[in-house]
């Protein structure tokens, strides 16, 4: 595997991931592509059980269709009372074209069911965790790098924030004392789990 490029392309059409990248990459001199620069080709069905299987589909399909080393995301939350759920599921978790909104919803009432006749003034529900995993794939020499990352916090039933995406206006960092959406990109960055698989790839690349 060689990456010797000057942009980077990443199977997403996650706005929040695509600007969490670009942020990543600046320093790196690296720009960056994402599915809205390819809308001619279809959405990868994302049928796998784990985060890394997800990652390693989405990057050799679209490696392969473009002839171009790709860099693919897959990463969740994961609450414990919920036994890790909604895990895989965390982009489709009220429905198949869920909004965050409605994803947000579906967790707080999930969570808020589970915990009936507890103290409804419960602000912190359960702890959870982001999980990422990243995979960089060549398809001229067919081989791929993995990376993971995770962070540890709650579900707050006090939404807070605007930064950020998805169920980051849930999650609460108790060393902050804030939620993820309330972070700037920095500090996301620094903790974060895509941060930290960011971290792990560009080691791993860097040692090629
Ligand atoms: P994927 O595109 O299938 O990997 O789905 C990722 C989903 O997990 C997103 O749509 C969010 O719901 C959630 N997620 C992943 N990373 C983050 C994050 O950094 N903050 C908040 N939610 C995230």
């Amino acid at each position: 595997m060689k990456f010797d490029q000057d942009t980077i392309i990443v199977a997403t059409k996650n706005k929040g991931k695509v600007q969490e990248f670009e942020h990543a990459f600046a320093p790196l001199g690296l720009k960056v592509k994402s599915m809205f620069d390819y809308i001619e080709l279809p959405d990868v069905i994302e049928d796998g059980h784990t985060f890394v299987q997800n990652a390693l589909k989405k990057a050799t399909t679209v490696g392969d269709s473009l002839g171009l080393p790709v860099l693919a995301d897959d990463s969740g939350l994961c609450v414990d009372a919920l036994e890790g759920r909604p895990g895989v599921y965390s982009a489709r978790y009220a429905s198949e074209n869920a909004t965050d909104q409605e994803n947000n919803d579906k967790l707080l009432q999930e969570l808020g069911e589970l915990k009936q006749g507890e103290d409804t003034e419960q602000i912190l529900l359960s702890p959870a965790r982001f999980e990422c995993s990243l995979v960089l794939y060549d398809p001229s020499t067919k081989g791929h790098i993995e990376a993971s990352g995770s962070v540890e916090g709650w579900i707050t039933s006090e939404v807070a924030g605007q930064g950020g995406f998805g169920y980051d206006p849930l999650f609460f960092l108790s060393q902050y004392e804030k939620t993820m959406a309330e972070l700037t990109l920095e500090q996301k960055q620094s903790i974060s789990h895509r941060g930290a698989a960011l971290r792990e790839l560009v080691a791993k690349i860097s040692e090629l």
